[in-house]
């Protein structure tokens, strides 16, 4: 069943200042009754006051959010694919509510948003109504800095810098030692934009779970006296997320490379990874909360 869903102006700019992408949260039930593959139609205002579409979302995971998340951005999260997803740039794009005001059920209110308060926000769309919209979204402009050379798939760059930020990042304990020659230099980005991490989060984790993977309990430590996994930000940075120990995992860097490659989504319902269809229970936990 796809949905309709209006984004507020003020969390629209938000999430988009924020490059909290590619993914959307809310207080309404609606949002987990759509099914993987199904669409969920965005509608926001733009700076001239306009209703126009800002996002088609091809939804490839939903789950429950943990609870801190849950407090500030609802309980339920969809995740959209960032090969098809489409985000539309709102200050190009012609108004959509006459529109959005042929689709059933009617908005009635004399102002669009006062119709789509609250759980409202979340409406099931029929198939004509998706078609309706489908149509009027074929020719709108993509939005310039989710698809910056105007291909849907170009924001998979997401990923890859978010791995290698987190790589790269040094700490105090993977210091170079002298005889290997000079520091490396900075990394170079593909989006300039660096997020603050606490270095000290990622060593509490290490201690927490003796260096072991989460996922999968490899243990560096006993093999290699090495730390060799690697704290990933289940919610990632670059998407809104915290840095804080209950936004951290412990993984081994082929479950941190498949997490991101597949952009795999913690369901925090049964704290599982969905990797696409397949998915994965944390096999050790200490520190995530479960949702409520
Ligand atoms: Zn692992
Ligand atoms: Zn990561």
């Amino acid at each position: 069943m796809p949905l309709l869903y209006y984004w507020t102006r003020e969390n629209y700019v938000r999430n988009m200042d924020d490059r909290d992408w590619f993914h959307l949260n809310q207080g309404s039930p609606l949002l987990r009754e759509a099914a993987e593959g199904e669409r969920l139609w965005a509608f926001t205002r733009n700076s001239r006051g306009d209703f126009v579409l800002a996002a088609e979302l091809v939804i490839t995971a939903k789950g429950l959010n943990s609870p801190a998340w849950t407090e500030r951005y609802g309980p339920f999260r969809v995740w959209g694919s960032m090969s098809s997803s489409a985000y539309f740039d709102a200050e190009r794009s012609p108004s959509v509510e006459a529109l959005l005001r042929a689709l059933s059920p009617k908005a009635k209110a004399a102002r669009l948003g006062q119709s789509f308060q609250g759980h409202a926000a979340v409406r099931r769309l029929s198939l004509d109504d998706e078609r309706l919209l489908s149509a009027f979204a074929l020719d709108l402009p993509l939005h310039p800095v989710v698809h910056p050379e105007g291909r849907r798939d170009v924001a998979r760059f997401l990923m890859d810098e978010e791995l290698s930020v987190e790589l790269a990042l040094p700490t105090p304990q993977t210091a170079l030692p002298g005889w290997m020659g000079e520091a490396p230099p900075p990394p170079t980005l593909a989006w300039g934009r660096v997020y603050p991490r606490d270095a000290a989060l990622p060593q509490r984790l290490q201690r927490l779970y003796d260096g072991r993977c989460q996922l999968c309990g490899w243990d560096p430590a006993s093999v290699y006296h090495r730390q060799l996994c690697e704290a990933h930000h289940i919610q990632w940075l670059s998407r809104g997320g915290w840095d804080r120990l209950d936004n951290l995992i412990l993984l081994c860097p082929n479950h941190h490379r498949a997490v991101h490659s597949l952009d795999a989504t913690l369901d925090f319902a049964d704290l599982t990874w969905r990797f696409g269809d397949r998915r994965e229970p944390i096999q050790l936990n200490e520190h995530l909360p479960r949702a409520a």
